[in-house]
Formats: structure tokens, C-alpha cells, sequence
């Protein structure tokens, strides 16, 4: 089997010991999804479930983003690649630390690198600061279409904010739309979504 430079990185961040939370993880949440993806999804960290079973996204918000993914007729094995701030899960899920960000952050700068999407979108406040800096708010930057390193980049709000606030999902599902308009733009004009 042919070895891939995203093999080679995920054999290195599996055994990643750059910052303290690898003291507390039971496994390393590498990211998952297709590795020549058009689009990249960034979250914040794994939580509970993605910590025990090494997958991102699986746990409860993992599962509205698949809902959110299938009203998009994006499919998550095929149309993305999504992967987290920080590879491993801070204890009680806290927001991951300053230093454990930038201590974390190359990897995801490299998997970008590799995968090459033509829209990232950015899910909640942790993931949009990780690339753009602290003093940027979810809440103003939202909808609104971003460029980091010539990537195209949507901000979003993260499923785990719409369990706690089902009034975000009508933003959110607006800003999924502008993807869809934007993959059909610059990707495949006959990708097919029913809503849009
Ligand atoms: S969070 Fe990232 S930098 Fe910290 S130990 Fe895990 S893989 Fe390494």
C-alpha cells in the first residue's frame, strides 16, 4: 500500500506529545473524511465520544453536522475533510489553551496544505481565532466569506452551539447555503441540493 504524505502526518500526530493534552487523551482525533476533499470543516476539539473512538465528529454535535452535511447533499467521505484545532480532547471539553492551540496548529496548517480545499468553513469561535486571531467574533464575522493563505474560508457557528441555542440554526443553515453557492460556482455546477 502506497504511503501518503497524510499518513506520514498522521503516524507523527498520533505520537504527538507537544503540549499537555496528551496527558489526559485516550487517543489522538486526527481528522477524517476524504484527503482530496473540496472542502475542509475545522472544528474546535474532540470531545467525549471522539476521544474514545479516535473519529471526529461523532458525538451529538457530531451528528447535526451530519444532518446539516446531508441537507447540503455533501457527502462526508466524498465532498469533505474535517479536522479540529487541537487534535486531542481538553479535559471537561474546556476551550483549549493559547499554547495548546499554537502548539497544535502546525498540523492543521499541514493537513490544509495537503488536502488543498477550495472552501474551508470554519465551525464556532475557537476555529475562526485559530486562523484569523483573537479579536475576531463569531457573531460579526459569520456569513461573511474570509481569505486565509488565498483559501476561501466561510465562517460558521459549531453544531454543539445550535444543541445549546436551536435559534443559531437559521444563520447557520444560511451560511451552509452561500457554500453551496460558492461550491457550485467553483467546483461542480451541477451539484444538486433540493433546498437551494
Ligand atoms: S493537542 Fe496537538 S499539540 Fe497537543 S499533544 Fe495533541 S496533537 Fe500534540
Amino acid at each position: 500500500m502506497r504511503v501518503t504524505e497524510m499518513d506520514k502526518l498522521r503516524d507523527e500526530v498520533e505520537h504527538c506529545t507537544k503540549c499537555p493534552l496528551y496527558h489526559s487523551r485516550k487517543q489522538v482525533v486526527f481528522g477524517s473524511g476524504n484527503p482530496e476533499a473540496p472542502i475542509f470543516l475545522i472544528g474546535e476539539a474532540p470531545g467525549f465520544e471522539e476521544d474514545k473512538t479516535g473519529v471526529a465528529f461523532v458525538g451529538k454535535s457530531g451528528q447535526l453536522l451530519e444532518k446539516i452535511l446531508l441537507a447540503c447533499n455533501f457527502n462526508r467521505e466524498k465532498h469533505v475533510f474535517m479536522s479540529n484545532i487541537v487534535k486531542c480532547r481538553p479535559p471537561q471539553n474546556r476551550v483549549p489553551a493559547t499554547v495548546e492551540q499554537a502548539a497544535c496548529l502546525p498540523y492543521l496548517e499541514k493537513q490544509i496544505e495537503l488536502v488543498h480545499p477550495q472552501i474551508i468553513v470554519t465551525l464556532g469561535s475557537t476555529a475562526l481565532k485559530g486562523l484569523f486571531g483573537e479579536n475576531l467574533r463569531i457573531t460579526r464575522e459569520r456569513g461573511n466569506w474570509k481569505l486565509w493563505q488565498n483559501y476561501l474560508v466561510m465562517p460558521t457557528f459549531h453544531p454543539s452551539a445550535l444543541l445549546r441555542n436551536p435559534n443559531l440554526k437559521r444563520d447557520t443553515w444560511e451560511d451552509f447555503k452561500k457554500v453551496i453557492v460558492k461550491y457550485r460556482e467553483i467546483v461542480d455546477q451541477n451539484h444538486f441540493c433540493k433546498y437551494i
